[in-house]
């Protein structure tokens, strides 16, 4: 028998007082809702854009149930691994790709991308001001051992002007003659700038090049993909580089890491992943192929759930006073939503509302700790099935002042919902934010 909306809305607000919601922030969440309709309209068209894309490349590759079959020892002529590498290199709309389970995560992948293409005696630029904390380490500016520096390898970094842009007179200062690369990260990561559209990396690639047409450009696409209809690499970048526990591997890959880009470059990096001589033709899949192949047909609609839980989060933190970066109204080129808490209690209590709304480890309390690569303490909350998977719903943030969270994941919009509501009531709870309604 069919029910009445009125029925199911009474059975909507039931089931979440009983997960722990209580009724003002219900009805919060509701009102707020409300003003989303469009924004999420046009999320579900981008992705229904990038689905058809990821559908033709797997169609063109002809896909096929044998490449789902595990390879073991060696690897060699690995079809599933190779026509994986097609798919993702068709989606993506490069020349070539390196998709594997070997690469173990995005600071991997982007280290095997800079120290497969840079040589002692080579400069390497960001043009956009400091890199994501562990590249300082892979760069060498923390000094570390085997770093880049290490292999003689110098680096600068052109700040943004005061108000986000590129500052293209000192980014044309700062290229020499062996200025051999440029790396350009995408998302904001735990800055407060904000995240580049793709169009606007390429504009910042046209110029690089424009001064040096040599620069390889490296984009640190972490967060991005799927965000856009179109990705880095369809504005000239050399490599787009990622991590498959984040948008590509569409929450089911349970490791990974991809690099997509000119034929030259990828054959450098696969030349560093595994041996001068062997390259790509080695790297057994020891069965991951259906986990890859089917994150990657999901990932268009779960970066798509991801990214509406994000512009519900700043929505919902405008709403109560807090500062939230980016704007909910904000256009989004990542699935990263920052909330300025205030308070280490504040950054506690919201992440123990997306701890305790988690499929897995829900009963556990997150607790700041030295996570290697990092400068200071981290709190994490992540109840997810893959370890340390951040397309699933996951929290954290470094205990320093603003106490800014960073939010992110969510493979069903549901999901995404529910985690920020509880985290909305922990707060509540710990007398950190007021909802009266
Ligand atoms: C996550 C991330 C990285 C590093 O990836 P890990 O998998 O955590 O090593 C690098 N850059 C950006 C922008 C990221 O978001």
């Amino acid at each position: 028998m069919e029910r009445s909306e009125e029925t199911i809305n009474a059975m909507l607000r039931t089931s979440y007082t009983e997960s722990g919601i209580s009724e003002p922030v219900f009805r919060l969440g509701e009102e707020v809702l409300s003003t989303l309709k469009e924004r999420f309209d046009r999320i579900d068209r981008i992705a229904e854009i990038n689905q058809l894309k990821v559908l033709s490349a797997m169609r063109k590759n002809r896909v096929s149930e044998g490449h789902f079959q595990a390879t073991t020892g060696y690897g060699y002529n690995d079809l599933g691994r190779d026509t994986l590498e097609s798919v993702y290199a068709d989606t993506f709309h490069t020349e070539d790709a390196l998709v594997r389970m070997q690469i173990t995560c995005g600071t991997h992948a982007l280290n095997l991308a800079l120290s497969a293409n840079l040589r002692p005696g080579d400069h390497l630029l960001s043009p956009v001001g400091s890199p994501y904390d562990t590249l300082e380490e892979v760069i060498g500016i923390r000094e570390s051992e085997g770093s880049l520096a290490e292999y003689g390898v110098t680096y600068s970094q052109v700040e943004l002007t005061p108000e986000g842009a590129f500052d293209y007179d000192a980014i044309r200062a700062a290229i020499r003659p062996e200025t051999k690369m440029a790396t350009i990260q995408r998302s904001c990561g735990y800055s407060s700038r904000k995240t580049f559209s793709p169009a606007e990396i390429g504009e910042l690639i046209a110029f690089l090049k424009s001064v040096k047409p040599d620069i390889i450009c490296m984009v640190d696409n972490c967060y991005g993909e799927f965000t856009d209809t179109v990705e880095p690499s369809d504005f000239g970048a050399d490599m787009i580089v990622g991590s498959l526990i984040k948008n590509p591997g569409g929450g089911l890959a349970p490791a990974g890491g991809y690099i997509c880009g000119t034929h030259a470059c990828v054959e450098r990096v696969a030349k560093r992943l595994t041996s001068p001589g062997l390259g790509r033709e080695v790297g057994a899949n020891l069965g991951i192929n259906p986990a890859f192949y089917q994150g990657f047909f999901l990932a268009p609609t779960v970066t798509a759930s991801a990214e509406k839980g994000a512009i519900f989060a700043a929505a919902m933190y405008e709403k109560l006073g807090f500062r939230v970066h980016p704007a909910a109204a904000a256009d989004r080129f990542d699935i990263i939503q920052s909330v300025e808490l205030g308070s280490a209690e504040a950054l506690k209590a919201f992440c123990l509302g997306i701890q305790a709304a988690a499929p897995v480890d829900s009963y556990l309390t997150p607790e700041p700790w030295d996570m290697p690569g990092y400068d200071d303490p981290v709190i994490m909350a992540a109840g997810a099935f893959v370890s340390g998977s951040s397309i699933e719903l996951s929290a954290d943030g470094p205990l320093r002042p603003p106490y800014a969270v960073f939010f992110q994941g969510g493979i069903t919009w549901q999901h995404a919902k529910f985690g920020i509501l509880m985290s909305v009531q922990k707060l509540v709870d710990a007398g950190a934010a007021v909802v009266v309604r």
